[in-house]
């Protein structure tokens, strides 16, 4: 920063890192690019790099783990937010109706691979036993310290050598797939409350989701979903089933689903997965709640909170347990390809191993390129088609507002509010055209400071994001259960 400012280039620093949206490794790019009207082949507009204020185009890497960027994860996860949202409220060019029709939240656990060290209500003492209980290991099974959720032993397991691992890892690894299996349960669950076919059920009803996937502190992922039942012609038409019906079709759904999966070698066995006993279903109600249901609000609460979380195991932070999981889904990958000729086996815990013909057919083989995300290779978020709108269409938003604003600034004018949802969600019939030429000249800031500055701009934003998710958990809502 002395630097920037002793040769004057500080203002320019600060213009770009507004422009990369404080961005940790943006992209330099050098080339220009003109914006013609489709119609007349008129050059409207032309943008040159040479003319940014530090004569590169800075664009933002768009990394979505937290540890990589934290300012792009940040948009990621704000954009996941408003994406779920909206299918909560309407807005957006989403109809406000969507509301009326069944909408439930769903939590979906993993199962319990044994006991591990947890935060009690209340105060309580973890795992309190009077009796000296001692495992096969030598280990006491009993602890009464009250533990905080800043606690790194929380979600450790009490006995690493009793715990479960193999079963953990291989139900994570397979848990995308049990999410996949469980909407086409509750699909064909929905049919049978209709009485019609499975396949018939477009014409009765559609079936829409968004669901995030969050780690709990014992490292395993479970997936908090919202649930929306609309009638035949999509978002805002009328649902043929109650929301009670819907609640027990979930149920009913999740009681079925299961996926049973490939050993990992020999020596293991078969293994048929299902969904933890915890499985909380709250129905969503559109102001006051009764009894067990939630409101609007309170989900919409719970979900900024989550988008102010971090989507992947922070190596900047270890924890030791979820350090000791990460090897452990390096040793499972070893195992599955053990006894390869080519040596498949050594090679398997890389991020990108180079594998024969035979072990890349292993359902296992790239379990220890997930090792950091301790085997959890599916999504963060997902949502079916209709639910809302899709993160392409918020990301293009952006850009127009960005350019609007840019343009209002250059003819000194005021951006119209008014129309400005309606113009910057519109599904593009777009008049103009952008043709662009451009070289890579590489990534990142040029000066170490720099860096520094635009993470520290991005740590004040997230925690701005942070406090105010906690001002609207703190406010009348009370958090869902079915958190970590
Ligand atoms: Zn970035
Ligand atoms: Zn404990
Ligand atoms: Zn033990
Ligand atoms: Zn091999």
């Amino acid at each position: 920063m002395v630097g920037r400012l002793a040769d004057g280039t500080m203002p320019a620093l600060a213009e770009t890192l507004i422009r990369a949206n404080n961005c940790a490794h943006p992209v330099r790019l050098i080339g220009r690019s003109h914006t013609v009207d489709r119609l007349t082949g008129e050059i409207v507009d032309t943008f040159r790099s040479i003319d940014e204020p530090m004569g590169r185009l800075y664009k933002p890497c768009g990394n979505r783990r937290e540890s990589a960027c934290p300012a792009c994860s940040r948009i990621y996860a704000r954009d996941t937010f408003e994406l779920i949202s909206t299918g909560l409220h309407g807005g957006k060019g989403v109809p406000a109706a969507v509301n009326a029709n069944p909408l439930l939240f769903v939590t979906l656990t993993a199962p319990s691979f044994g006991p591990v060290h947890g935060v009690r209500e209340g105060k309580q003492p973890c795992h309190p036993r009077m009796r000296l209980a001692m495992c096969p290991h030598g280990r006491r099974m009993a602890c009464w310290a009250q533990h905080d959720a800043g606690d790194p032993r929380v979600g450790a397991p009490l006995c690493r050598d009793c715990y479960d691992t193999e079963s953990a890892i291989v139900w994570q690894w397979h848990a995308p797939e049990l999410w996949r299996r469980f909407t086409i349960a509750l699909r064909r669950q929905l049919a049978v409350g209709l009485g019609v076919r499975d396949r018939d059920l477009n014409d009765h009803a559609r079936l829409e989701y968004a669901k995030v996937a969050e780690f709990q502190a014992r490292g395993l992922v479970h997936f908090h979903a919202l649930v929306r039942l609309d009638g035949p012609d999509g978002p805002g038409s009328p649902a043929p089933l109650a929301a009670a019906a819907v609640e027990a079709a979930v149920r009913k759904a999740v009681d079925v689903v299961h996926c049973t999966v490939t050993p990992l070698d020999d020596a293991d066995f078969e293994r048929t997965l299902r969904f933890g006993a915890q499985t909380d279903v709250r129905v969503v109600r559109n102001g006051f709640a009764i009894g067990d249901e939630i409101t609007t609000e309170q989900v919409a609460a719970y979900l900024a909170k989550y988008s102010t979380k971090s989507a992947d195991v922070d190596p900047r932070r270890p924890i030791p347990h979820l350090v000791w999981l990460s090897d452990a889904c390096r040793g499972l990958a070893t195992r599955a390809l053990a006894g390869c000729r080519f040596g498949c086996d050594e090679r398997a815990g890389e991020r990108h191993p180079h594998l024969c013909g035979n072990c890349a057919q292993s359902p296992y083989a790239l379990l220890g390129r997930w090792a950091a995300m301790l085997g959890f290779r599916g999504h963060f978020s997902t949502k079916s088609r209709h639910y809302s709108v899709t993160l392409g269409a918020l990301r293009r938003a952006r850009r127009r507002f960005q350019g609007l604003a840019v343009d209002a600034r250059h003819h000194a004018e005021r951006l119209d509010t008014r129309e400005l949802e309606a113009r910057l969600m519109a599904d593009d019939a777009d008049t103009t055209l952008v043709i662009g030429s451009w070289t890579y000249d590489g990534s990142g800031w040029p000066r170490a400071g720099d860096k520094a500055l635009a993470d520290a701009a991005a740590s004040r934003a997230r925690e701005y994001a942070k406090w105010r998710a906690d001002q609207r958990t703190n406010h009348p809502a009370r958090q869902p259960k079915g958190r970590s």
